[in-house]
């Protein structure tokens, strides 16, 4: 365990069970060098503990570099939920996590994720005040992901000027995998800058949304990525860049919200070596958590939308960084945070 890559000096990780609700949950904590370590819940199907427990590792540890890359002063965590047909998520269950994060003492604030929503959250909040992302009328931010798209779209705007040399995205195309809550949020935003949009979902009817209202051409799941584009956007699940996509993609950027984009850190390599620019996604899709920890440090609205947008400043120096040092641009996002974390520990 503790030689394992993914486990990466954590903190403290948390195995949570109850007999009562039939909760069985991980609760993941990178670090709190910074501050109190900020994540969200993910409700998922794993094929098993192992599964849970990797995923759990990988994304408390991006939460970690996330938070540092974004100027927040939090630490990275995060809870996964396991989820299955004869045991689907309940209130019950989530007050059962919420009681398992109050004993956390505020090393760990929870919030939404994959399979996780604002209702849930609320559930939770009736065990624990270390909760973000409440609805509106309960004092919270609500949905983060219009803020994720944000940044995800500012972002883009960035590695477009970065690695074509245009300004705009007037015709730029875009192929984005997941039209979800970010990807639909970020289908707007590329709509209303001009861009040509191909989207795929799993789920067809949320695909089919994109092209209704905003004219995107629709693709097979499969097909997206030999889709030829200027960008892709991976707005749905981890580990989609690995060796059996990267040689596929006829794209000359990825960017998008996706969290755990690279299937493991080599494929950065593969990608610098395909010569295509790669945003790296924590830093990329940290609008939505730049909302969140907004919730706790009570940063007035105007200044979100200022820290959101300056994603993209941070991107460009993540780009400069990997070029001064001859490094893929995930490396450099690494190099960057882990100083960023010494920093904040002298
Ligand atoms: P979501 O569940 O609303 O959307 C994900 C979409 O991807 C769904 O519509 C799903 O059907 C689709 N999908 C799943 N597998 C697919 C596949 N193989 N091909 C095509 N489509 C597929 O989730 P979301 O909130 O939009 O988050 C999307 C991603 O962004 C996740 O990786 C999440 O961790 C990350 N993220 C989200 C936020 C946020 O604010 N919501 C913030 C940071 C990162």
């Amino acid at each position: 365990m503790f030689d394992a890559a993914e486990f990466d000096s954590h903190e403290a990780v948390n195995f949570v069970t109850d007999a009562d609700s039939g909760l069985r949950a991980i609760i993941a904590v990178h670090s709190t060098r910074r501050g109190s370590a900020i994540g969200g819940c993910r409700a998922w199907r794993y094929a098993n503990d192992r599964e849970a427990l990797r995923d759990a590792l990988r994304l408390s540890r991006g939460m970690t570099y996330k938070a540092a890359m974004a100027g927040a002063p939090f630490g990275g965590g995060k809870a996964v939920v396991m989820v299955d047909p004869a045991r689907p998520k309940t209130p019950a269950m989530m007050h059962a996590l919420g009681r398992a994060i109050e004993r956390m003492g505020g090393s760990y604030f929870t919030g939404e994720d994959v399979g996780t929503t604002c209702a849930d959250m609320v559930e939770i909040r009736t065990a624990t005040a270390h909760v973000m992302g409440l609805p509106v009328e309960q004092g919270g931010s609500g949905d983060p992901s219009p803020n994720t798209a944000l940044g995800c779209f500012e972002g883009i705007r960035a590695s477009v000027r970065h690695a074509l040399g245009k300004d705009d995205l007037r015709d730029v195309r875009v192929a984005i995998q997941g039209a979800g809550n970010v990807g639909y949020h970020l289908c707007a935003l590329l709509a209303s800058a001009g861009a040509q949009i191909t989207v795929a979902d799993v789920d067809r009817t949320r695909a089919q949304r994109c092209a209704e209202k905003f004219g995107a051409r629709m693709v097979d799941p499969p097909r997206l990525f030999e889709v030829e584009a200027e960008v892709l956007a991976p707005c749905a699940l981890g580990g989609i860049l690995n060796a059996d996509t990267i040689p596929r993609l006829r794209v000359r950027i990825v960017a998008g919200g996706a969290n755990n984009q690279l299937e493991s850190a080599a494929c950065g390599a593969a990608l610098r070596d395909r010569r295509i620019l790669y945003a790296p996604d924590y830093v990329i899709n940290a609008g939505g958590m730049i909302q969140l920890a907004a919730e706790l440090t009570g940063m007035p609205a105007a200044e979100i939308s200022e820290r959101v947008r300056a994603i993209a400043t941070t991107l460009l120096r993540v780009y400069r960084f990997a070029q001064e040092r001859a490094v893929p641009t995930n490396a450099a996002a690494d190099l960057l945070a882990s100083q960023m974390l010494v920093e904040a520990c002298p």
